[in-house]
């Protein structure tokens, strides 16, 4: 009775996670995939509870209680900025989490069990714990790179894939002697020793991936949490996590596939840890001057365009800009001036960091662009407006082949008739590579802190 109930209720939870995914992939109906993603979570671990009996109720309590106690407090006090940090930290934790449940399976059966079952089950132990600790030691490098404690740029070891292919294939052999070996040490140790070289290949796989592609690596490390869980779920004989894993699995893997589409990288090459990835050579540097403008004239700029578009970029959200642009949309709109927003994959420091922050400051969803829907448009726009993005509107990519972030597609802005630049110095963007944008002729650099700009630009065309 009480398994059906709990099956039922497993079943609502498996729905309401496939709810919540197609809920997220919308700004407008975000908020209610969240919605759907909590209730489900809170009906699947009532039903857990229900289902063990409340086994372990009082340890499952404090440990709740502690960990969302943190979870609380780490997500109050992290900006929108470092987002990509904590993602990278929670699914350290998953990966971790598989590997300790593997442990604990292993040295503390539940049930005993023999023959052909034990040597799946043995299977099961032994990959939830490969994956989940090359996820936690993956997870651990890439937030240490996005932190910038460790160099964003990739570790080319010699012969890095080979050194790849011999750990997998040794941890393929530690497997075949875990699963076959009589019960204690010896299985003990094969699973030891395979964590040992599983957590080296987390570290050297990630390590050796550029930071202008570390979107795509956060993704696929989201990916792998998923298929961690997963890997937990079978292990536990738990339906739901089994699903939930594959779920995040999933659609870890197609965001990082359409982000690999999006910056012109192969799929596989991620995945393989920078696999066939070109090394930069020199790259050309900028050749022209740089002309400084100003608020006022900006100012006139826009109030003459017709069309406008507008490029925000990591320094937006750095200097929370988004609230007074939005209020410079409203009134160029008033204007009868045509406003859109060109939003790349890879903007910010997350998928989808530009669309949150629009969306926070009551930017209609109607105007604000993808690249592809774009990019066809500059070379009939007036004015473009770039705030704080760098590397998105690189001509490097598409001009200069020895670049780090060649082949990567962007904003072409430079096709429109005026560009305005708003950032803080000549500084480079992410990828840390120089940008032939801001010495183009129709380029006009508007340098300071983007908030104080805008804010300036804003009374400028409300007093006009
Ligand atoms: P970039 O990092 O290329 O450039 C941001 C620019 O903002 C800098 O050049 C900086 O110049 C300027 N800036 C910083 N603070 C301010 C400020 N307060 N006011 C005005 N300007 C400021 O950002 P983009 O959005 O163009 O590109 C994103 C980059 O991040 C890509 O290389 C992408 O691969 C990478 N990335 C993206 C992730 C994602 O999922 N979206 C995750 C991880 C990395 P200055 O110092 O002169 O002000």
């Amino acid at each position: 009775m009480l398994n059906g109930i709990g099956n039922m209720a497993w079943l609502g939870a498996a729905t309401l996670f496939i709810l919540s995914l197609r809920g997220l992939s919308h700004p407008a109906s975000a908020r209610r995939g969240n919605l759907y993603g909590v209730t489900g979570m809170v009906i699947a671990v009532l039903a857990t509870l229900l289902v063990t009996g409340g086994e372990g109720l009082q340890i499952a309590l404090i440990a709740a209680l502690v960990g969302g106690g943190l979870g609380a407090i780490l997500a109050r006090r992290v900006e929108m900025t470092q987002m990509p940090q904590l993602v990278a930290v929670l699914h350290s934790f998953v990966g971790l989490a598989a590997t300790l449940i593997a442990f604990a399976n292993f040295l503390s059966p539940k049930v005993a069990m023999s023959g052909v079952e034990r040597a799946i089950h043995d299977t099961e132990i032994y990959v939830g714990a490969f994956i989940g600790t090359v996820t936690f030691s993956g997870s651990i490098v890439a937030f240490l790179k996005l932190q910038g404690t460790v160099s964003g740029k990739p570790l080319v070891l010699p012969a890095r894939h080979l050194l790849n292919a011999v750990v997998l294939g040794a941890c393929i052999v530690l497997g075949y002697r875990f699963v076959s070996a009589p019960d204690g040490g010896d299985a003990l140790y094969a699973l030891i020793v395979m964590c040992v070289l599983a957590a080296a290949l987390g570290v050297h796989l990630v390590m050796a991936i550029g930071g202008a592609d570390m979107p795509v690596v956060v993704s696929m490390l989201n990916s792998y949490s998923g298929w961690a869980a997963a890997a937990t779920g079978f292990m536990l004989d738990n339906d739901l996590l089994v699903t939930t894993g594959a779920l995040v699995g999933s659609s870890g893997a197609i965001l990082s596939y359409i982000m690999c589409r999006a910056m012109n990288r192969s799929f596989v090459s991620v995945i393989l840890g920078g696999f066939g990835a070109v090394s930069a050579t020199a790259s050309a540097s900028p050749q022209g001057e740089v002309v400084a403008t100003s608020v006022d004239e900006v100012g006139s700029l826009l109030r003459d365009a017709q069309e406008v578009v507008i490029v925000p970029g990591y320094g937006m959200a750095v200097a929370q800009a988004q609230g007074t642009i939005s209020e410079i949309t409203r009134r160029l709109r008033a204007l009868g001036i045509r406003v859109r927003f060109g939003i790349h994959p890879v903007a910010g420091r997350l998928p989808g960091h530009m669309n949150v922050l629009l969306a926070e400051a009551k930017v209609p969803y109607d105007i604000v662009l993808e690249m592809d829907e774009i990019n066809e448009d500059f070379t009939s726009t007036d004015v473009v407006l770039v705030i704080g993005a760098n590397d998105i509107v690189n001509p490097g990519a598409q001009e200069d082949a020895g670049s780090p972030i060649a082949g990567m597609p962007v904003l072409e802005v430079w096709k429109a008739r005026t560009v305005v630049v708003s950032k803080r110095s000549m500084a480079t963007g992410y990828a840390g590579v120089d940008n032939p944008l801001f010495y183009k002729d129709n380029t006009r650099m508007l340098f300071g802190d983007a908030k104080g700009s805008v804010d300036a630009l804003l009374r400028q065309l409300e007093a006009a």
